[in-house]
């Protein structure tokens, strides 16, 4: 049966494609991608022989409807992002639900993000995260958006991109509170990735310690004001515990 695969590409790393993805996209004779010319060298380097069609922000609709086409012929498509995980920060959704309406498969191949990637290292109390992704560039927009975020129960995961790594980190302990704990996952799987976690109204001067620190992409997880309770919680059970078997 055709159906439009969603394949997850490395976010650095080649080695992080899955056996799976491999035989998928050199099974398939049609691939989309966000950006052919990016795509294609790493494509070739996969071994994925089928035939490149752009699908990106602005073609979403139209490619969508050629790709449809290509599926009522009976021939399966897949679909591929600059990096990472399709629709994740990245065009695919536009291309999914049409594909769905349009009565095909579609599959999700599952592969690296850089979002989750980050959180699994992040050793935060917190069990649960928001993905938000990139913040709003304008700076009152962007302040709206975190306090609308500010009492969420959960950690806050953005993206951020190195030209604006040091204004938001500022925005973020302005604006949900120096306290908290927060994770610079920079250059994911690359050779200079680097996890650095302190508290958010230390970041800015950890940052701009060395300026090869800002360089790269960025993933910031932020933990949740109740982890931090939590923590301290825990913390105060266990001195009250420790008095306690001392008999005081
Ligand atoms: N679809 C991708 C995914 O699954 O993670 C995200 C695409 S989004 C356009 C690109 C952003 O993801 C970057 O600006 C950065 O915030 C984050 N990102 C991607 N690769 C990364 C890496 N290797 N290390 C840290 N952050 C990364």
């Amino acid at each position: 049966l055709p159906a439009l695969y969603l394949a997850a590409t490395p976010i650095g790393n080649l080695g992080d494609i899955t056996q799976r993805t491999l035989d998928i996209l050199r099974a398939v004779p049609w691939i989309a991608a966000e950006d052919t010319r990016h795509s294609a060298p790493l494509l070739a380097r996969f071994g994925a022989k089928g035939k490149l069609i752009a699908c990106h922000q602005h073609n979403e609709e139209a490619a969508a409807a050629h790709l449809i086409a290509r599926l009522a012929a009976g021939e399966s498509v897949a679909y591929v992002s600059d990096a990472g995980t399709p629709a994740i920060s990245d065009p695919g959704a536009r291309l999914v639900a049409r594909v769905r309406d349009a009565g095909f498969r579609v599959v999700p191949l599952p592969g690296a993000c850089a979002a989750v990637t980050a959180f699994s290292a992040a050793g935060f109390a917190d069990e649960r995260f928001l993905f938000y992704g990139f913040l709003p560039a304008k700076a009152g927009q962007r302040d709206d958006a975190l306090r609308a975020l500010q009492s969420t129960p959960c950690a806050l995961i953005f993206y951020e991109a190195p030209h604006r790594i040091l204004d938001t980190v500022t925005a973020l302990a302005n604006v949900l509170g120096g306290e908290r704990e927060v994770l610079l996952a920079r250059e994911l799987t690359k050779l200079f990735e680097q996890l650095h976690v302190c508290r958010l109204d230390e970041a800015h001067a950890w940052l701009s310690a060395d300026a090869d620190r800002q360089r790269g992409e960025f993933v910031i997880a932020v933990a949740s004001a109740r982890a931090d309770t939590a923590a301290d919680d825990a913390e105060s059970e266990r001195v009250l515990s420790l008095l306690l078997a001392d008999g005081l």
